[in-house]
């Protein structure tokens, strides 16, 4: 079977989208791979194809419970032999599921980082013929990334204490030089395939809205937007609740999603979402990573995010359709002192004083940078695409400083918040 040919048998698609089909290739001739691709691009193709094709099981590092469960729910839905080990299964589950993968009955199994180190994985490891790792959000493996995850360091480890070297792919949506690096040194990568394809969205609107009258916008947004589906991000637990409040006060079916929800809270919101019984859900950024719902119209920010990565890859969950979609982001001057008063209170614990610094510098940098984007007049979309690093040509003339939607902030506003502290 030819990559196109499963692509189309298993996923129903009649072609690849851009950098997918080289990204197999590689992985099929046996190379390591890094490919960064935004949010929705289709990066889990890129690993899925080849491990179909490839001879043995291919082992998915994820490291989210939810993600996995999804993903391995999908494959299976399309007649894939996948599946998933994690803190969800009791003992006897994982033996049985493990015994399965030493018989060769999946394609692809899912684990999280921390399994890698159990022994009872070590030696189902060391037996079983795994021709490729895949580390899906490799970011998690950069200290500067914002999702730093230790046991993503302990992959390496993992991977050299298997007899053979399977093929090693990775892949993330954050583009940043450093976390790139991270990546292709962390994971000793060999000799990788790295493809880095555009980050331009172009069915995606971008707008900053500017104004401290947030609640009154949100309302009137949703009411000129009626049935359409919706993310309202918030920066605290606290703004989720009282803003799903106000709204379904005012009739409309939101739900919502932070981490102070029961897990099974959290589940039965998440799926009202995904099946559109509630059509907007108001969350923290606890919400989104690996929600893979096509029809989202719209991702609102109720306050400013703490870095242009958080930003687009939170935004970027609109339009994987394709269609139309728009990405609005309230800015009001007291969000930057949110902002700087959430950086005070982060906690580096486990790290030494000079480390701590550099961190903390980093964080106000990008804050600075995102600021920035609230405030500029210049396109948007430039402004996005320049710091991942692209060049961007003519503004685009589809978002809201092309269409000329711009008004002035009063930063008095913030000094009088900062007195009434
Ligand atoms: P990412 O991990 O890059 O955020 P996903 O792998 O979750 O993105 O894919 C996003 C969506 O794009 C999914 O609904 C997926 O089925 C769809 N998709 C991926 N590749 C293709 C393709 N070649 N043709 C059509 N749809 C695709
Ligand atoms: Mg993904």
């Amino acid at each position: 079977m030819t990559p196109r040919e499963a692509l189309k048998r298993y996923f129903g698609y009649d072609s690849f989208r851009p950098g997918q089909e080289e990204i197999v290739s590689a992985l099929l001739a046996g190379r390591d791979a890094l490919a960064i691709m935004p949010t929705g691009a289709g990066k889990s193709l890129c690993y899925q194809v080849p491990a179909l094709l490839l001879p043995g099981l291919t082992l998915v590092i994820s490291p989210l419970i939810s993600l996995m469960q999804d993903q391995v729910k999908g494959l299976n839905a399309a007649g894939i032999h996948a599946a998933f080990i994690n803190s969800s299964l009791t003992e006897t589950q994982i033996a049985r599921a493990l015994d399965l993968a030493a018989e060769g009955s999946y394609k692809l199994v899912y684990v999280a980082p921390e399994r890698l180190e159990s022994p009872v994985f070590r030696s189902f490891a060391a037996g079983a013929d795994i021709s490729m790792v895949t580390v899906d959000e490799a970011h998690c493996i950069s200290q500067w990334g914002q999702d730093f995850r230790p046991s993503y360091l302990k992959i390496l480890d993992f991977i050299d204490s298997l007899p053979r070297r399977p093929i090693v792919s990775a892949f993330t949506a954050t583009a940043t030089r450093e976390v790139k690096d991270d990546i292709v040194c962390t994971l000793r990568l060999h000799d990788p395939k790295v493809l880095v394809t555009g980050f331009d969205r172009p069915n995606l609107y971008f707008q900053v809205e500017r104004t401290r009258r947030k609640d009154d916008f949100v309302i009137q947004y949703l009411r000129d937007h009626p049935g359409e589906s919706g993310i309202i991000y918030c920066a605290t637990r606290k703004n989720v609740d009282k803003l799903q409040e106000l709204l379904t006060k005012y009739g409309f079916a939101a739900t919502k999603y932070h981490a102070g929800l029961s897990a099974e809270a959290r589940r039965k919101n998440q799926n009202d979402f995904i099946y559109d019984t509630a059509p907007v859900i108001v969350a923290t950024n606890a919400f989104g990573m690996g929600i893979d719902k096509s029809n989202v119209r719209f991702v609102l920010h109720y306050n400013m995010p703490q870095s242009m990565e958080n930003y687009y890859q939170e935004a970027g969950r609109a339009g994987r359709d394709g269609l139309p979609s728009q990405c609005v982001l309230l800015f009001s001057a007291q969000d930057v002192i949110i902002n700087k008063f959430l950086l005070d209170k982060k906690d580096f614990a486990e790290m030494d004083d000079e480390e701590a610094d550099l961190l903390r510098q980093r964080d106000l940098q990008r804050l600075q940078t995102m600021e920035r984007y609230c405030q500029t007049t210049e396109c948007l979309r430039n402004y996005i695409l320049a710091y991942f690093g692209e060049h961007p040509t003519a503004p685009c003339g589809n978002c809201g400083s092309c269409n000329n939607d711009f008004d002035e902030v009063d930063m008095t506003d913030a000094a009088k918040w900062m007195i009434n502290c």
